[in-house]
């Protein structure tokens, strides 16, 4: 089990990339809208429109793929390259999930119960610390378990 860092926070690169992604959205949604402008501009011209209907479908077509670019940056971005399924690493995914997760407030968690492999990527039972107790016995040095009265090495009382 190699040491896990702990992810209190999703890395600065990728919250810039969140936001680039956001803003790419935004510049795609104002240049979808601005054909409603343009088009309402134009009907009192018609000869005017009919110039314009090539730069409405590039506007149109550039704010949708901008829109969808922007979309996939901020995705990328909250769940991280291999926790959206760009990149095939379970170990990576895991980490990139986490602070998503805790921003779903345990719904990414919820939702991966029904998964019993994908589960342990969010709760590994080996991830926490497990506290065994044992008793070494007085007579001949064994380690015993907490909850044994005699010693499984030499029979003696513990
Ligand atoms: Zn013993």
């Amino acid at each position: 089990m190699k040491p896990r860092v702990p992810v209190r926070d999703i890395p600065p690169e990728r919250k810039a990339l969140y936001y680039a992604g956001m803003a790419a959205g935004a510049i795609g949604l104002l240049l979808f809208v601005s054909n409603f402008f343009v088009i309402a501009s134009g009907f009192d011209d018609p000869f005017a429109m009919r110039d314009r209907s090539g730069g409405i479908v590039a506007r149109a077509f550039g704010g949708i793929v901008l829109m969808w670019i922007g979309g996939g940056m901020m995705n990328v971005a909250a769940r991280g390259l291999a926790g959206s399924g760009l990149k095939l690493d379970p170990e990576q995914a895991r980490r990139d999930l986490e602070p998503w997760s805790r921003m779903g407030g345990g719904v990414v968690a919820d939702a991966l119960d029904e998964i019993p492999a994908a589960r342990r990527f969010v709760d590994d039972p080996s991830d926490r610390a497990v506290e065994v107790v044992r008793i070494r016995c007085p007579q001949c040095r064994a380690l015993n378990e907490e909850s044994d009265q005699f010693c499984g090495q030499c029979g003696g009382r513990l």
